[in-house]
């Protein structure tokens, strides 16, 4: 049997509460399937733990992750902690580290699943976002000059390689043309005269190699418009690693909220391991009290199941998800409901034991 080694970190906040969900649904998978199981490995790596220590997590955490096959994210954010360190200094680096280049954010509204928008169908919200994820506005490059000085400047650079571009447009290219969808690029070309339109130019340069697609180019600020005026407009999206963030909230706004949005962090070719986890943050207004929805680290977990190999298995998963909604008897507050975080999970785990 086949064993797949998860490094758990769980977080803070409402960040082990969800994981601990997502756990109990990827071994019940495992032993639904029998031809597979998962090892968990827990890391305590947290606002706490920089508390005690003064390091999100230790000098060796890179190598301590190398060897998993993935990596279950909760969330990282404390009231207590600048949120530069614990996001730069834990998933930032991660995702650099390992290369996780792509961040792939489903903006799905399944059946059931609450939306602010009007008039909208919710086979019309069906879209993946595919954003840059190792560079970028968040490469972490920049000055600060003349600090508390009256003339003093800060410079954030926004770092963008050929390299770095080319993989992550052709990445969103193949998604396209396996999938037969039309893709957009979101860019800014018009105000941002360096990295934009060298973005746009290599958008340009790989779509000849992609006769097929059908593609369509847009401002990120017509996009955020269009997101909620016209949200059929997209299928497949490329946007860049600040962008992309922002636009996958809003994503996350008219598909569900919060506690529906999941995201993959993927370095495709598996020579590191890739990150899955809700995107949503450690939520300290619910932390602790059974509220924290765990359906988005559900479906980050049947993104991993996508990627480890099993996307039958991920299907399923969003396919509980779904029933969830629509019966609407086992739900968080969030969505509803009155169920606790953990009763969510269960009804997970039930539903997938009846489609033994
Ligand atoms: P947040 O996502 O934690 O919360 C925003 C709102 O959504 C809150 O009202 C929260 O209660 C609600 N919400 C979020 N997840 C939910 C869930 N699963 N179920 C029900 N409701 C949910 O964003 P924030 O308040 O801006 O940030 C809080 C902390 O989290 C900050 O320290 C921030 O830096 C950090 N953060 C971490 C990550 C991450 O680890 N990937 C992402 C975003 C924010
Ligand atoms: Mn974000």
């Amino acid at each position: 049997m086949h064993t797949y080694n998860i490094a758990v970190i769980a977080g803070d906040g409402i960040g082990p509460e969800v994981l601990a969900e997502g756990v109990k649904v990827l071994k019940e998978v495992a032993a639904l399937d029998g031809t597979f199981q998962f090892s968990f490995t827990h890391f305590p790596w947290s606002s706490a733990y920089y508390l005690k220590t003064g390091k999100m997590m230790p000098d060796d955490g890179i190598d301590q992750l190398r060897p998993f096959d993935a990596i279950f994210l909760g969330a990282v954010g404390s009231p207590d902690v600048p949120n530069s360190v614990t996001s730069r200094d834990l998933l930032i680096r991660i995702r650099h580290d390992f290369d996780q280049y792509i961040n792939l954010r489903p903006v799905k509204l399944l059946k059931g699943a609450p939306c602010p928008l009007a008039d909208v169908k919710r086979e019309d919200i069906d879209m993946t976002f595919v954003r840059e994820n190792s560079e970028g506005e968040y490469a972490g490059s920049g000055a600060w000059l003349y600090k508390d000085q009256p003339n003093e400047v800060v410079i954030q650079n926004g770092v963008f390689s050929r390299k770095g571009c080319e993989r992550v447009i052709r990445y969103a290219y193949e998604l396209a043309r396996k999938e037969h969808k039309t893709l957009t690029n979101i860019s800014k070309g018009n105000a941002l005269n360096y990295s934009m339109v060298f973005w746009d130019q290599i958008f340009a340069e790989v779509g000849k190699e992609y006769p097929d697609v059908k593609t369509y180019s847009l401002l990120v600020d017509a996009a955020s418009m269009f997101m909620v005026k016209n949200p059929k407009r997209f299928q497949i999206i490329v946007t860049s690693n600040l962008f992309g963030d922002i636009l996958t909230d809003l994503g996350a706004a008219i598909a569900g909220g919060m506690g529906l949005a999941a995201g993959a962090n993927l370095n495709p070719e598996k020579k590191f391991p890739s990150m899955f986890e809700p995107i949503h943050g450690s939520a300290p207004d619910i932390a602790g009290q059974g509220k924290a929805n765990p359906l988005a680290t559900v479906w980050s977990a049947s993104q991993m199941l996508d990627f480890l190999g099993y996307p039958q298995w991920g299907k399923k998963l969003i396919a509980i998800i779904e029933d969830l909604l629509v019966e609407k008897k086992v739900l968080t507050p969030d969505l509803g409901g009155t169920a606790t975080t953990s009763q969510v999970g269960d009804e997970v785990v039930r539903k997938l034991e009846e489609t033994k």
